[in-house]
């Protein structure tokens, strides 16, 4: 017997995703993951300490419907075309085999989020991936082919990159069979959501999260927006998977997270402030190419020293930054926005590795 005699075949074939590395290490300026270096909504931290309570006793609501409600009013649509899920991550996965188990392969692009192919594995979805072009930027006739469904991240990742909505509704008119989700974990940082779309175009999913923006990537919400009957298949799919995916304390705390609208805004464009001075910074000081971000992070690569040897020196300084070893962006670093001193700290880094 070997030590996966055990397993079942589609096991031994998956490939896990590796999420970037959370170091149990102290006073570390850790710009790796793309968390928000902001804390959640006061707000929100007081609705989740009051759901600490006798009531934990009971199962939570199955259908999250005041957390729904809140997303709903939020974006002014029905509460049956709201999704929510535990992360985006596992709404991204139930979206995946509600609708990809087509006879075609599905389409994302090669520089993408690398959660994509891990769930094309479990799922045994065939996949083909679309090159970006070399600005690094989707381009939406590439994807006009016969395809069983369209994912990509809107702004991209790592590359930061936002395609336009006119852009979004361009490949949805020419793609009217098969299901595009278009994966807006970072829009609030700059970017137009393509929520306003979904009234017209009944095969769009747009997925959302509030790890990101919403400075709770601990407490695991995600969300999905389209016609109801897309919210129907993925309803269907996390009632035969797991009833209660939502917590008590994770539907209070997202409900609370959405009411505070004057929080959100003002970190969020604290974070967009920082973007603007570190890729100034970066490159009209220190010879570094920076993509145009509408995210919290940037892609950046240096002209002259090597991304990977840039990354294992800032690591010796207690700063860590994300370094893909993949073809076409081995180059390239991603940095997450931290708070301004955490940013001053890392140029002072680089001036001294570069
Ligand atoms: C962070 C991220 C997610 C997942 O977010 P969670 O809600 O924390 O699971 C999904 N897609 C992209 C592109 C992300 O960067």
């Amino acid at each position: 017997m070997t030590s996966q005699s055990y397993w079942s075949p589609l096991v031994r074939e998956l490939v896990p995703y590796i999420p970037g590395e959370q170091p149990k290490v102290a006073n570390l300026i850790k710009l790796n993951t793309n968390e928000n270096p902001y804390p959640p909504s006061p707000l929100a931290l007081s609705a989740m300490q009051a759901a600490v309570n006798d009531d934990l006793r009971l199962y939570p609501d199955p259908d999250a419907t005041a957390l729904k409600q809140a997303i709903a009013n939020y974006y002014g649509v029905e509460h049956n075309q709201v999704f929510v899920g535990n992360g985006s991550d596992e709404v991204l996965a139930h979206a995946f085999m509600s609708f990809f188990k087509q006879n075609q392969p599905i389409l994302f692009p090669d520089i993408s989020y690398s959660f994509y192919k891990v769930y094309a594995g479990l799922y045994e979805v065939d996949y083909k991936t679309i090159a970006l072009n070399a600005q690094f930027q989707i381009n939406v006739e590439d994807y006009q082919q016969p395809n069983g469904g369209i994912i990509f991240p809107n702004p991209n990742a790592p590359t930061g990159c936002l395609l336009p909505l006119l852009e979004i509704e361009k490949l949805l008119q020419a793609n009217p069979n098969t299901v595009v989700i278009v994966d807006e974990a970072y829009i609030d940082f700059g970017g137009q959501s393509a929520i306003s779309l979904v009234k017209q175009y009944p095969q769009l999913l747009v997925t959302q999260t509030l790890s990101k923006s919403r400075s709770l990537a601990g407490l695991r919400v995600g969300l999905a927006i389209g016609q109801a009957h897309l919210i129907e298949a993925l309803e269907r799919v996390k009632n035969s998977f797991n009833s209660y995916p939502m917590d008590k304390v994770a539907i209070a705390g997202g409900v609370a997270a959405f009411e505070d609208k004057a929080y959100f805004q003002q970190t969020c464009q604290a974070i967009i402030d920082d973007r603007t001075w570190l890729t100034e910074y970066l490159e009209s000081l220190m010879g570094f190419e920076v993509l145009p971000s509408a995210a919290n992070f940037i892609f950046a690569r240096h002209l002259r020293h090597d991304a990977e040897k840039i990354a294992l020196a800032l690591r010796e300084q207690a700063i860590i930054v994300r370094h893909f070893k993949q073809p076409r962006i081995e180059q390239f670093l991603r940095i997450t926005i931290g708070k301004r001193q955490d940013n001053e700290a890392l140029v002072t880094a680089l001036q001294s590795i570069c």
